[in-house]
């Protein structure tokens, strides 16, 4: 049986730094569903196609089309002793649809950790994201700077300012946050699965509190 963790939180709240550092530690797949819809929209795959114009303005990809993606990536072969997921599931249908592809394939949802940060918190952090084009690594201007500008430390490639971490639609995605996820978290609770993390502290603190939840095989 894998194990299996969702990582639950609003944009900005750490999800894919922590995902990144965690799944390094403890050699297990991260799957970030954004991260995906990304690199189809750079490869100008059908699916990028059709994911753009919701991702573009701070909407959710519809049910159907990221279930189905997130399904194929959860069957490939690296999956089969776990996986850190990343901002999927993101709505109840999709939760519903993830619990039922894990029973089907004997295994289970460990923990769901919910890391909170308030929304004034979350602005600060979008707007100074910088995001690498080769494989989605994130920086902050302020608190998580690159050794280079605009380089990525890990795989050299060049720094950019997600054209959804504009402060327009960072508040849009904040609102479909609260609306369409946060639904999540008393589905979760009722499963028993759901764990609090303080996610204002710095990225090292909240590794930290991660890893009590977390056990690496
Ligand atoms: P999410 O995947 O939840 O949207 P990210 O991991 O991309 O969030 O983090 C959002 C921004 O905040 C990034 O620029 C990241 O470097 C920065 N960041 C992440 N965790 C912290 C933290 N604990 N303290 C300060 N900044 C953080
Ligand atoms: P963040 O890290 O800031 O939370 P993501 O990179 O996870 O943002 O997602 C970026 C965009 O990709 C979302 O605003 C949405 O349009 C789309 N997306 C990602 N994951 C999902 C999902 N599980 N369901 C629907 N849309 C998604």
């Amino acid at each position: 049986m894998g194990s299996f963790y969702v990582l639950l939180g609003p944009p900005g709240a750490g999800k894919g730094t922590q995902a990144e550092i965690i799944a390094e530690k403890c050699a297990i797949p991260h799957i970030s569903s954004g991260n995906i819809f990304r690199e189809n929209l750079q490869n100008e795959t059908e699916l990028g196609k059709k994911a753009k114009k919701f991702m573009d303005a701070g909407e959710l990809v519809p049910d159907e089309i990221t279930i189905n993606m997130v399904k194929d990536r959860l069957s490939q072969p690296d999956c089969k002793d776990g996986a850190l997921l990343d901002g999927f599931p993101r709505t109840p249908a999709q939760a519903e649809a993830l619990s039922e592809f894990l029973e089907e394939n004997g295994h289970k949802i460990e923990a769901v950790p919910l890391i909170y940060v308030p929304s004034e918190e979350l602005i600060s952090r979008l707007s100074g994201r910088w995001t690498c084009k080769e494989k989605g690594h994130v920086y902050h201007m302020k608190y998580k700077p690159p050794k280079n500008e605009k380089i990525c430390d890990i795989d050299g490639s060049e720094l950019y300012q997600r054209e959804d971490d504009k402060k327009e639609t960072v508040a849009q995605r904040i609102k479909v946050y609260e609306d369409q996820t946060a639904p999540l978290i008393s589905f979760y609770r009722e499963k028993g699965n759901l764990v609090r993390i303080d996610g204002t502290k710095a990225i090292e603190g909240v590794t930290e509190a991660l890893f009590r939840v977390i056990n690496c095989k």
